[in-house]
């Protein structure tokens, strides 16, 4: 059972790489590799070229066994992570460092799922909003929400799955959908609410208040 952490945006929308923000008294990327740890015998984490503030995680390793630079994309990242990755893992489950919220129990809960038999497994959660499709400023379209769930990560995997689901070089925004192109089935397990995607500067806010002890 391997980890990946992918934390190598540039953090446009946010100003700076957001990962490497401070969150209680560890960096953002940190949470994500401690929580990952809870359920995995290795944990690889794909920082950028240059992270910043360096020397503020010590001998560098951020708390991960293997820390390699990433690619120009998520996907082009998690295989940047894949190529560290034991070939015995059988199960490897990915991560966005951008979710420093996640804890042990969501990790155990998509780890166990592939344990179990799925092939892989996401967390989701109900959709709350109403979605609509526009264009430009205008709703063209409203669309149901039945069916609609909104999925987090971490995302667990079969080893073989998901490197051959990256064997070509593809791009999406997470790896269940290039393991779906496969065929395979993406089992969901409930996700959880606190388990935010840090974008912005508000959301760092948000986690901040929810990282307070
Ligand atoms: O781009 P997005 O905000 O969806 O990023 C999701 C996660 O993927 C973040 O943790 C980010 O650091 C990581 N990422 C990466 N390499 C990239 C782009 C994003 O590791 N080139």
């Amino acid at each position: 059972m391997w980890a990946i952490v992918v934390a190598a945006g540039s953090g446009h929308r946010f100003g700076a790489p957001k990962q490497f923000a401070r969150l209680g008294g560890r960096l953002m990327v940190q949470w994500s590799v401690d929580a990952a740890r809870g359920v995995a015998d290795g944990v690889v984490l794909v920082i950028p070229d240059t992270p910043p503030e360096p020397g503020s995680a010590g001998d560098g390793s951020y708390g991960a066994d293997v820390v390699v630079p990433g690619g120009d994309t998520r996907a082009a990242s998690v295989r940047a992570g894949l190529a560290a990755v034991p070939a015995s893992a059988e199960v490897i489950v990915v991560h966005d460092g951008a979710r420093p919220l996640a804890s042990p129990a969501l990790f155990r809960s998509v780890v166990d799922a592939v344990t179990g038999g799925a092939e892989a497994a996401v967390p989701a959660m109900a959709v709350a909003d109403t979605l609509k499709r526009v264009e430009g400023d205008a709703v063209v379209a409203t669309v149901a929400r039945d069916g609609i769930v909104a999925v987090q990560t971490p995302q667990a995997f079969r080893a073989d799955l998901l490197r051959r689901a990256h064997a070509r070089d593809p791009d999406a925004t997470d790896d269940a959908a290039l393991v779906e192109a496969l065929g395979a089935t993406v089992r969901v397990v409930p996700g959880d609410p606190r388990n935010l995607k840090v974008t912005t500067a508000a959301d760092l806010e948000i986690a901040q208040a929810l990282a307070a002890p």
